[in-house]
């Protein structure tokens, strides 16, 4: 890790080219890398040697990026993957298996709540779903003997509930399990949950990352911070000879960065969700400009957080960072920077107004996807998480006429207006 501050990472960490090489970080459009003798190859694939030899595994470019991510929040070592649904899934999957349980809070984005409850059951891995706000004591009773880690959002999508990430890393770890943590909406620029106890992250890049909702992927990110041999029967994968690799051991060959290479070259050469190095590529330009980007995110959104706060036709806003949010004293003290761009609100004369309502957008689109640069809307009972059934959408925090509103980095005042112009058509 290096000691620049966040803005300086952004856009030198990762890629450092030596004496004439590309300034900025080349695609390595391959799919397989050249060596000169079998044994150099040999000691590649028996993990004596660190190389490339086959994209599905690792390439260049996204390891490059990884490493940038790495270092803006804080971490070990760190891997990309083709989206935020494989990050989620192999962080998870990295540590349990068939006869496991896991932990999760219920406020989570829709895809990895399905993943993690729905599929990942068929997989004989069991899930208890937490209240984000369960009292410390109430979550330590959760954990049973096969528990193998806990995860949660640090914003979370929509529901937009900031993480008490103290509670979840005390608990998590009086019980020897790690707390993973999905930063996709703050991201590192905002929040950096290591410093809070967070043992690995994961983010969908495809969102603030990107920011410019050119190319889907995601990255998982270790601290290096929990102690896998302190437990080795509750992590045997980690600290017992890998029978698939020649009976390597992670944590004795690898240390700290002992999660990461087991994910990738168990679960990437398994699976296989890579991230094209094309993508990555992208995802870098993105991470250049994203401290500027979610600065002005923040700014736009809590402009428009307070206008919907004072419009007549508003029934409620939720946005972490508007004074008197349920979550706003709490994201001061984890995201004291800002938080992200979006905001959720219901409109007075339910389901129907608010689907006339969002018809009526000229600049802002229905889209979804979140957190570009473009502001656009989404109305999750109908859209994304139209697979849960009402009570589902309530308990992960989701009002059925709430409307998702990702602020983008346009002028506020041109924003403010077509919001203006919508409500005026309610009339
Ligand atoms: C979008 C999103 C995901 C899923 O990421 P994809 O890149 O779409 O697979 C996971 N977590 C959060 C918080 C998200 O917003």
């Amino acid at each position: 890790m290096s000691d620049y501050r966040i803005e300086t990472k952004c856009i030198q960490s990762g890629w450092k080219p030596s004496k004439g090489e590309a300034r900025i970080l080349p695609i390595y459009q391959s799919t397989t890398f050249k060596y000169d003798t079998s044994e150099q190859m040999g000691d590649l694939f028996d993990l004596k040697e660190s190389g490339y030899f086959y994209t599905r595994l690792q390439n260049p470019t996204n390891d490059f990026v990884a490493a940038k991510i790495c270092d803006m929040e804080g971490g070990a070592a760190a891997m990309l993957t083709s989206s935020g649904q494989a990050a989620n899934f192999y962080s998870v999957f990295n540590l349990a298996e068939a006869g496991d349980h896991i932990i999760i809070s219920s406020a989570l984005y829709g895809g990895t709540f399905n993943l993690l409850t729905t599929t990942i059951a068929k997989m004989g891995i069991e899930t208890t779903v937490v209240d984000p706000e369960i009292s410390l004591d109430d979550l330590r009773k959760e954990f049973k003997e096969n528990t193998k880690c806990v995860l949660a959002e640090s914003i979370s999508n929509p529901s937009l509930v900031v993480l008490d990430f103290e509670k979840f890393a005390t608990a998590a770890h009086e019980a020897g399990v790690p707390l993973i943590v999905d930063n996709t909406f703050p991201t590192p620029v905002n929040c950096r949950p290591f410093e809070y106890g967070v043992d690995i992250v994961t983010h969908s890049t495809t969102k603030y990352m990107d920011g410019h909702a050119v190319s889907v992927g995601g990255c998982i990110v270790d601290s290096g911070n929990f102690d896998w041999t302190k437990y080795p029967d509750k992590f045997p994968g980690l600290c017992y000879p890998d029978e698939s690799y020649h009976g390597t051991v992670y944590t004795k060959q690898f240390g700290k960065a002992a999660y990461i290479v087991k994910a990738t070259a168990t679960l990437m050469r398994d699976l296989g969700s890579i991230q094209s190095p094309q993508n990555a590529f992208y995802v870098n330009l993105g991470l250049e400009t994203l401290h500027l980007r979610m600065q002005r995110h923040c700014e736009n959104a809590l402009k428009v957080a307070k206008w919907l706060q004072n419009n007549e036709n508003v029934a409620w806003v939720n946005y972490p960072g508007l004074e008197g949010d349920p979550y706003y004293e709490r994201a001061k003290k984890y995201m004291p920077n800002g938080t992200c761009g979006v905001l959720t609100f219901g409109i007075k004369g339910g389901r129907e107004a608010s689907i006339k309502f969002m018809d009526s957008l000229k600049l802002i689109a229905i889209v979804t996807h979140v957190a570009d640069t473009r502001s656009c809307v989404l109305h999750p009972a109908s859209h994304t998480h139209r697979q849960m059934t009402d009570e589902q959408l309530l308990e992960a925090g989701v009002k059925p006429d709430l409307i998702r509103f990702s602020v983008g980095i346009e002028n506020a005042d041109d924003i403010i207006a077509d919001l203006e112009q919508a409500f005026s058509s309610l009339k």
